[in-house]
């Protein structure tokens, strides 16, 4: 059983959610960001939230997995005052809806200081709600963003063991995890962090507060990064201790502070009918009988580099 928490499903087809359900994904968490452009209106961003906790929520339900979500304002976002501050005044609503288990994802792209404005503003309001918090970290200037992001949700009051820092490499994990944030790794394919050195620095560092996640999203991404993860660091002899808490535990013990995030919700499932509507549509098209054929997981090409 795997969770995979950080997973962009809006970008994603059906035949991602049955690839993912048959590798032995049960749950996932699937973060608020930006879209691949700018969102001109309030009302685009408000929607898209509204997905995240319905339409989307279904989907996957449709394929046995369960689907929770963050809400938040991205960073690159930020930078538009104007819909910056209409999304706030919507957050507080959306943060109270079932299946939101935080904040997120939230943070800095280019450490503008609307970023940091609305970052600081988005850390207060997770800790009034009583909210975990995913932090996104800037691609640029990594090292010194993800120094930054930390002091910041201490100045604001987080406390660490609520808070995932998410997009971490090996330059960045040794102080997330002296600091007692959890350490969320997203494995992807051609940049970044691949699996191979994932499983790298799971023999390094072992399993505590580190999570692994596939971020797959509508870019160049793998939707299977948490399975191959797990498959290929027990192929390399990792501890099965280990493989389990970081694709599966760490994620479960600080999402599910929220209070919205429990074991039972995928142990004793509703039983998947995909003659279920919401709001009238169902994702059956014309003459396609309501069962699906789980394929098996694509276990052939373990290694993501
Ligand atoms: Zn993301």
């Amino acid at each position: 059983m795997y969770i995979d928490p950080h997973a962009h499903m809006v970008s994603r087809t059906t035949d991602d959610y049955e690839a993912m359900a048959a590798s032995g994904v049960v749950a996932l968490v699937e973060p608020a960001f930006w879209v691949g452009q700018p969102r001109t209106f309030v009302g685009t961003y408000v929607d898209y939230l509204s997905s995240l906790v319905g339409w989307e929520r279904f989907r996957a339900g449709q394929f046995g997995i369960r689907h929770y979500c963050t809400v938040g304002l991205n960073s690159k976002e930020a930078n538009n005052e104007a819909l910056a501050e209409g999304v706030m005044e919507w957050l507080p609503r959306f943060a109270m809806k079932e299946g939101v288990v935080a904040i997120g994802e939230i943070g800095y792209d280019e450490q503008t200081p609307l970023e940091d404005k609305y970052f600081r503003a988005q850390l207060a309001l997770a800790v009034e709600l009583s909210l975990p918090v995913m932090v996104h970290t800037p691609h640029r200037d990594k090292k010194r963003g993800t120094s930054r992001s930390m002091d910041v949700c201490e100045e604001m009051g987080l406390d660490p063991s609520w808070v995932v820092i998410d997009h971490n490499n090996e330059e960045t994990v040794r102080e997330t995890l002296d600091r007692g944030y959890y350490a969320g790794f997203s494995i992807y394919p051609s940049t970044k962090m691949g699996n191979a050195r994932m499983v790298e620095l799971l023999a390094q560092y072992g399993g505590e507060r580190i999570i692994v996640d596939s971020a797959c999203d509508w870019g160049i991404s793998d939707c299977l990064g948490v399975a191959k993860t797990a498959h290929l660091a027990l192929a390399r002899g990792i501890d099965p201790e280990v493989v389990r808490q970081v694709t599966y535990a760490n994620a479960l013990a600080v999402y599910g502070k929220s209070g919205q995030m429990n074991e039972a919700d995928w142990l004793d499932p509703p039983a998947v009918d995909q003659r279920t509507l919401f709001a009238g549509n169902s994702i059956l098209r014309g003459g396609r009988e309501p069962r699906i054929d789980a394929a098996p997981a694509r276990r052939d090409d373990l290694i993501i580099e």
